[in-house]
């Protein structure tokens, strides 16, 4: 019999805390999605025991996509709130993806890098119908647990988003991939199939939502940092400790002296819109720091609004977009066959 979220989440928490429980809390990890079943067991998910990140010997030459279970770990995932700040980050976000999701008549909505759930709860809590995904049993757990705080139940999937619709029932209005997430696929193929799966797990008219941070500015004129989006706790620095073409691992120190690390792929702008492109998405909007109009250099982040299609009545609803023409550096449009 699968387990609902709560079981689900206790579960989790005595795989991570009790040796004395974890036979049996092994046995109870089934996650049953309507389509598959997900067995878990205390080795896959060892991220629930893990205090410490685990690079190797050599932390620069660790570029492996699956090294994001290495890296969010449990106590990483208790810190990451000091990072982002939601407070902060609710601020400086504002209404930006509820504003798209609507404007769109989105409202099953996959949150696919859940982290510790400031999308899927901010997304709840404004009326959409979220679904939880990651990939990392520490961070879910702790997504889990900050929904429960504000009185939500998170519905969660445990899933890779290379093996995503093995995990989740049916398709989706809209997905998001949102934080810099999708930086953390290493190869080209990763990233091919995850917008593949992301690409199925949407209905024909869905919409992918995937931000980054603006590699294009740090490899080409260094790292500069207003800790105004995203990384908004003005406690915690977080900066670049080495660059290369195929490397950015940033250093996050915390004011109580903890530091960690994440290993990311610097993706260049145009490399997402040709994948986004490449993958299917008939149309790519790109905004900079949530502005429509922006400065290449001058953005932190873009966020990719690709469109499964473009019905002819949708021009009306989204000018913005599709008024070309006016001077918007952010206006992208292929046109693809036989997608
Ligand atoms: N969206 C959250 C935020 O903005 O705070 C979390 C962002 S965090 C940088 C990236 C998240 O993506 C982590 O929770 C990580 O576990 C997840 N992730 C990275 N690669 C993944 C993969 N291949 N499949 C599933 N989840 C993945």
């Amino acid at each position: 019999m699968g387990l609902d979220a709560v079981e689900m989440h206790q579960a989790l928490r005595e795989l991570g805390h009790s040796p004395r429980r974890r036979a049996s809390a092994a046995a109870r990890v089934e996650i049953q999605t309507k389509r598959s079943t997900l067995t878990l067991g205390p080795h896959d998910n060892a991220e629930l025991d893990a205090f410490e990140q685990n690079y190797g010997d050599n932390p620069l030459a660790d570029r492996d996509s699956d090294l994001y279970r290495r890296e969010f770990v449990k106590s990483f995932a208790e810190k990451w709130d000091e990072l982002i700040n939601w407070d902060a980050r609710t601020k400086s976000e504002g209404s930006f993806f509820v504003d798209v999701l609507r404007a769109r008549g989105k409202q099953s909505i996959l949150d696919t890098a859940t982290g510790t759930g400031f999308h899927s709860v901010r997304l709840t809590q404004a009326g959409f119908d979220v679904t939880s995904v990651d990939g990392s049993a520490a961070m879910l757990a702790k997504a889990f647990e900050n929904g429960r705080k504000r009185g939500l139940i998170l519905k969660t999937v445990q899933s890779d988003w290379r093996e995503l619709n093995r995990n989740i029932h049916g398709t989706y209005d809209a997905i998001i991939c949102l934080g810099n997430s999708f930086t953390h696929l290493h190869d080209e193929q990763g990233r091919r199939k995850t917008l593949a799966e992301f690409y199925a797990a949407l209905r024909h008219d869905g919409i992918l939502i995937l931000d980054q941070r603006n590699y294009d500015a740090m490899l080409d004129h260094g790292f500069t940092s207003t800790h105004k989006y995203y990384y908004c706790g003005d406690q915690v620095t977080a900066e670049p400790e080495h660059l290369d073409d195929g490397l950015a691992r940033f250093k996050y120190t915390f004011t109580d002296g903890c530091k960690y690390t994440l290993n990311m792929f610097p993706l260049r702008k145009n490399y997402v819109q040709r994948l986004l492109r490449e993958a299917g998405f008939e149309r790519v909007c790109t905004y900079g720091d949530f502005q429509k109009t922006y400065r290449e250099n001058e953005s932190e982040f873009f966020v990719h609004v690709a469109e499964k299609s473009v019905p002819i009545a949708l021009d009306a609803a989204v000018p913005d977009c599709l008024d070309r023409s006016r001077p918007c550096g952010t206006y992208e449009s292929v046109q693809t066959n036989g997608h």
